[in-house]
């Protein structure tokens, strides 16, 4: 995919959106397999190096709520999405441990309308966020700001799973393209 993406870099096509993505595929005969991923990777190339050139400090991650333990999580729902107590049934309080050290705000969020509240409300300067593939390529439309995101390795409505390394990896460094 890595090949595909500096291609359409270089060619210097609109791809701000999915539909723009859409239609430069079209245009030059091109039917990835899964163009929401690609999406996902493209913006995570395009965005790298200015979400590396701003501090921790203005930056926010989101979590998806769903990475909780649905039977042993104790967090409640508060006024910015769901607020971990650190109880380590779930990769959530490893995840939040590390950004915070880093200096990222740190969300659990129950769904799109809560990101763009806090978005509102906190102002950051860019974004990492966790989710499935589908959710990650409707929000990449909408946010204007850096992002970075990974993809959960384990979808669904409960219970699901993302590699924590890599989360942390993108906190650090920006999203890996290759
Ligand atoms: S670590 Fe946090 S989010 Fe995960 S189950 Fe425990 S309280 Fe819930």
């Amino acid at each position: 995919m890595s090949k595909l993406i500096q291609r359409l870099i270089s060619l210097g096509v609109d791809l701000s959106t999915k539909k723009a993505l859409k239609s430069a595929l079209r245009i030059l005969g091109l039917k990835p397999d899964n163009i929401d991923k690609l999406y996902m990777e493209l913006k995570n190339d395009i965005h790298k190096d200015e979400f590396r050139n701003i501090h921790p400090n203005e930056k926010i991650i989101f979590l998806p709520q769903c990475l909780r333990n649905s039977k042993k999580c104790r967090a409640k729902l508060g006024k910015f999405g769901y607020e971990c107590v650190d109880c380590g049934n779930c990769k959530v309080s490893m995840i939040k441990k590390e950004a915070e050290a880093l200096g990222y705000r740190v969300f659990v969020v129950p769904g799109g309308s809560m990101v763009y509240k806090i978005m509102k409300e906190f102002r950051p300067k860019a974004v990492v966020g966790v989710a499935c593939i589908k959710e990650l390529a409707m929000a990449l439309d909408e946010v204007r700001i850096p992002t970075q995101t990974v993809e959960l390795a384990r979808d669904g409505c409960l219970d699901t799973d993302v590699d924590a390394d890599e989360v942390i990896h993108v906190l650090k460094n920006g999203a890996k393209t290759t």
